[in-house]
């Protein structure tokens, strides 16, 4: 836990929230500036600043856990879907620099679009050869981390 981490002083309860859930390895809260009503965030409580620094316990604990806040907003707010998703990195967005999910509730009609809308502007369709080189190059890199038991 770092003392100057809003997030993990958040999960600590050094600082107020509107607390969602609270286990073993993950703490949720509402976002004090919520894109939708019951716009959601799940964080580890020990501090990763990305999901790919984070231990692949918590990782799954995010995940199952990302399954029941889903579920619960959608009961409690009516809003039937979600838009879930990581800022994850600053060049992605992220602002506070402790891995959290975002789960924004999502009303049919509701005009947010896609998370697509994003990079609506300038998005030429590759033509599938680049698509399966780059394929290729990950499926590589993927295969380097197994013999390195799962770990990047
Ligand atoms: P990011 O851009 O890093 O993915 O998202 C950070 C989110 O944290 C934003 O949606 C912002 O409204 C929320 N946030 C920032 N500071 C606080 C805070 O002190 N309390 C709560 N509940 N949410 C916060
Ligand atoms: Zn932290």
């Amino acid at each position: 836990m770092s003392n100057s981490c809003l997030f993990c002083r958040i999960a600590a309860r050094e600082l107020p929230s509107a607390e969602l859930l609270d286990d073993e390895r993950v703490f949720a809260f509402l976002d004090i500036n919520p894109l939708r009503r019951g716009h959601a965030l799940l964080v580890p409580k020990h501090h990763a600043a990305k999901l790919e620094d984070t231990s692949p316990e918590d990782a799954a604990a995010l995940m199952r856990a990302t399954q029941r806040l889903t579920r619960a907003l959608a009961q409690a707010t009516g809003a039937p879907d979600a838009t879930v998703a990581i800022n994850n990195g600053p060049a992605a967005g992220q602002e506070v620099a402790h891995l959290h999910i975002h789960i924004v509730p999502r009303q049919a009609g509701d005009q947010a679009g896609p998370i697509h809308d994003l990079f609506a502007q300038a998005r030429p369709r590759p033509d599938p050869e680049e698509l399966n080189d780059l394929a290729v190059e990950v499926q590589e890199r993927l295969a380097a981390t197994v013999s390195r038991g799962g770990r990047a």
